[in-house]
């Protein structure tokens, strides 16, 4: 193996990626990061950060992505600036990295690619994000305490996150397009039987209404009475599901709802290939899961190239 070639490949550079890189580099691992766009992922949407441990003082997202950053160069990381092509396992079991800086060979791959949020798509919600739309009730929630909140969507996501928002305000309406939740049972009916939570099927949003700094009102559809009406709420929390970027990774095992699936090693059915983050099947999604995420597919890659070193591979 040439020189040149890095141990590990880590593609994303969210704070999974950020995290699975700077403890790689630590544990004397040759540890390359590509990122297309700037290091930092979701934590660029981020103005105010005040559950990361260890902080007293709320941190903005951006710079904590700077912190990571600089934190994970100063431990060796190579950053590259550019994307990827694709991914093949040759006869060996290495993976065949192709980028725009060139084709590393290497025997891990930490994939920390992240998901797309899905957005409703009406009028209002881009203009409002993070002035009353959130994605995110963990992180926004608590600036709402006490306050009128619509929460949308159907799965799990929707109903976990209304019953967390239930514990900050009496006064959370949950709507869904369908009839029934797409929810687990038990989480539906935590929701349905929520005396602080109103359920409303059958309902859709048409707009979001503000005044550019925040949110006054919603105008909602009934589809069973085919009629629009508005009323006034203070945030908006949107949970349609995501969709996990997995195109490099075709054949990887996927969950019902596209995540990779990984053990409890960050190990996916691929041996070499670790997913962390957001593009894995994960129950709670968070800047402090995704680090720890990260910190434990940079062990157990090392582990896995020590095991492969120590059987054939030099
Ligand atoms: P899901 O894809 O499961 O659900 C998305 C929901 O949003 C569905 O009810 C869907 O409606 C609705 N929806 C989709 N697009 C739109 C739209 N344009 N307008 C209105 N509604 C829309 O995503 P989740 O994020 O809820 O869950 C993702 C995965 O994470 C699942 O596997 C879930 O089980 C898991 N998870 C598990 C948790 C737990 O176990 N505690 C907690 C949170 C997530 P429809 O039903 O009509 O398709």
């Amino acid at each position: 193996m040439s020189e040149k070639q890095p141990d590990v490949i880590i593609i994303g550079g969210g704070v999974a990626g950020l995290s699975a890189a700077q403890y790689a580099a630590r544990a004397g691992l040759k540890a390359h990061l590509f990122e297309e766009l700037a290091p930092g992922g979701l934590l660029l949407n981020i103005d105010i950060l005040e559950n990361y441990p260890g902080y007293d003082k709320p941190i903005s997202g951006f710079e904590l992505a700077d912190n990571l950053t600089k934190q994970a160069e100063q431990f060796g990381v190579e950053i590259h600036y550019s994307g990827i092509a694709g991914i093949e396992r040759n006869s060996d079991g290495l993976f065949v990295v192709t980028t725009d800086d060139g084709i590393f060979t290497v025997p891990a791959v930490i994939l920390a690619t992240g998901a797309k949020r899905r957005e409703l798509g009406v009028p209002g919600e881009i203009e409002h994000q993070g002035k009353g739309v959130s994605y995110c009730a963990t992180c926004d929630g608590p600036f709402f305490k006490g306050k009128r909140m619509l929460v949308v969507g159907g799965g799990d996501s929707a109903c976990t996150e209304a019953l967390f928002l239930s514990k900050l305000s009496g006064d959370i309406v949950i709507i869904h397009r369908k009839d029934r939740f797409r929810a687990q049972r038990s989480i539906a009916s935590n929701v349905e039987n929520n005396a602080n939570v109103e359920v409303r099927f059958n309902q859709t949003v048409n707009e979001i209404k503000g005044d550019g700094h925040k949110i006054t009102s919603v105008s909602l559809h009934d589809i069973v009475n085919n009629r629009d009406y508005e009323e006034e709420f203070d945030a908006v929390f949107i949970f349609i599901g995501a969709d996990p970027r997995v195109d490099l990774v075709p054949d990887v095992e996927l969950d019902e709802a596209g995540y990779i699936v990984t053990d409890e090693l960050m190990r996916t059915s691929i041996p070499g290939l670790f997913a962390v983050g957001d593009v894995r099947n994960t129950p709670f999604r968070q800047v402090v899961t995704s680090a720890a995420d990260g910190a434990v597919a940079a062990h157990a890659a090392n582990e896995y190239i020590d095991e492969l070193r120590g059987q054939a591979y030099v």
